[in-house]
């Protein structure tokens, strides 16, 4: 049976601690759902399906053939069900993360007890990257290349030259 990780996210954009968590997950699992965040009322830089696009452009398809993307607007537990996932990604930077996610991984454990929570440490190069802060140094025209693959700078760069 083929061991599926559900990793959930805004993903907007992702960014190179992303793929990093990505990578890691892959080595661990036979497949990782990239799952997309949906949610209305709350108004994303990019759209779920250019967050998608982004998102397999990070892994090729060389390299990433068990990675799939899903988008979900409803509870993450009901996401790895539709997956058929055994476990949830996540990714830790700092202890403001292990706080949230620890409670996070409690409250999912109680609604879906056969889903395992794993933490994936955020690797020392990509610890301080956050997506919220990788688009404020974007819109005011700032140098994102460290923080994002080439691709995913290149949009943002479009993006915002048109909303601009
Ligand atoms: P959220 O809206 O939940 O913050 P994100 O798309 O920002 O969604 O993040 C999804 C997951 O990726 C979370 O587990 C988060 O901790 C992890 N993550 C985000 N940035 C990094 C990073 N730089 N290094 C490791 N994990 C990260």
């Amino acid at each position: 049976m083929s061991r599926i990780a559900l990793y959930p996210g805004s993903f907007d954009p992702p960014t190179a601690g992303h793929v990093d968590i990505i990578r890691s997950a892959m080595r661990i699992f036979d497949e990782v759902v990239v799952a997309i965040g949906v949610h209305p009322g709350k108004v994303p830089l990019f759209d779920a399906e250019e967050r998608a696009e982004l998102v397999r452009a990070c892994v090729g398809p060389a390299e990433g053939p068990s990675v799939r993307v899903s988008f979900f607007s409803d509870l993450v537990v009901e996401e790895a069900r539709r997956q058929g996932a055994c476990a949830l990604v996540r990714g830790l930077r700092d202890a403001t993360d292990f706080d949230y996610e620890m409670q996070m991984a409690g409250m999912n454990g109680t609604l879906m007890p056969n889903l395992t929570t794993v933490f994936l440490p955020a690797s020392p190069a990509t610890r301080p990257i956050t997506a919220t802060l990788v688009r404020q140094i974007a819109k005011m025209g700032g140098d994102v290349s460290p923080f994002v693959p080439e691709h995913v700078a290149a949009a943002l760069k479009r993006k915002l030259s048109r909303s601009s």
